[in-house]
């Protein structure tokens, strides 16, 4: 009786880790110096270019959490983020947060978003890391892995250079997940600020990493 209730304990514990791995993931842990820059809601007519030049300059690769309209708007940029090296994931098409959207309906987002990028996601981002029941179903049944973030830059107000960049170094840890924008509405501070945060993070030993590297291992 006592080795069947051993048996069960087994059997429950390993089902509640594989229902673990469909958890949003906002940071991983890291024995090393690892982190993954992230920049959302793009691709952007100046921004995207200018940030993929700084990425290029430094050897760094990152994820771009791409719209799937600003995609259709912006013609080219997703295969020059491919061709450049980076990964490119999904941000849905519209950027509706997930609390208006129903599982068709979030369904809809998330494969028009596909489509338009005409790149097969692994992972998907919902706008203002809001999640739903009918979204995450959607993402599921689509396979996507849910990642959210750990180090928060608030870019996307424009709060100056300064602002972004100590967002990033007094608070970045290894595993960390950096959130920033290539599409702001605004003058964006991010491609000043990526001169600066990532040199600094690269002498301090950082190793930065794309989201799929990051999480499986490079
Ligand atoms: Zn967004």
């Amino acid at each position: 009786m006592i080795k069947a209730a051993v048996i069960l304990l087994a059997i429950s514990l390993a089902s509640s880790c594989v229902g673990q791995t469909d958890k949003p993931v906002s940071r991983v842990e890291s024995e090393d110096k690892s982190v993954a820059l992230t920049f959302d809601d793009g691709p952007h007519p100046k921004y995207t270019e200018e940030i993929l030049d700084v990425l290029d300059e430094y050897g760094v690769k990152a994820t771009f959490f791409v719209i799937g309209k600003n995609v259709k708007e912006n013609p080219g940029l997703v295969e020059e983020e491919l061709r450049r090296g980076h990964e490119v994931e999904c941000h849905t098409y519209s950027h509706k947060y997930a609390n208006a959207l129903g599982y068709k309906e979030a369904l809809r987002e998330l494969k028009k978003s596909e489509d338009e990028s005409g790149v097969v996601f692994s992972y998907v981002r919902p706008p203002g890391g809001i999640l739903s029941k009918g979204f995450s179903k959607a993402a599921s049944e689509l396979s996507y892995k849910t990642v959210l973030w750990s180090v928060d830059t608030r870019d996307w107000k424009c709060p100056g250079v300064g602002r972004v960049v100590s967002a990033v170094t007094s608070n970045v840890k290894p595993g960390d997940i950096i959130l920033m924008h290539d599409y702001v509405s605004g003058k964006s501070d991010t491609p000043e600020a990526l001169k600066i945060i990532i040199p600094k993070l690269l002498e301090e030993g950082y190793v930065f990493m794309t989201v799929d590297e990051l999480i499986n291992g490079k």
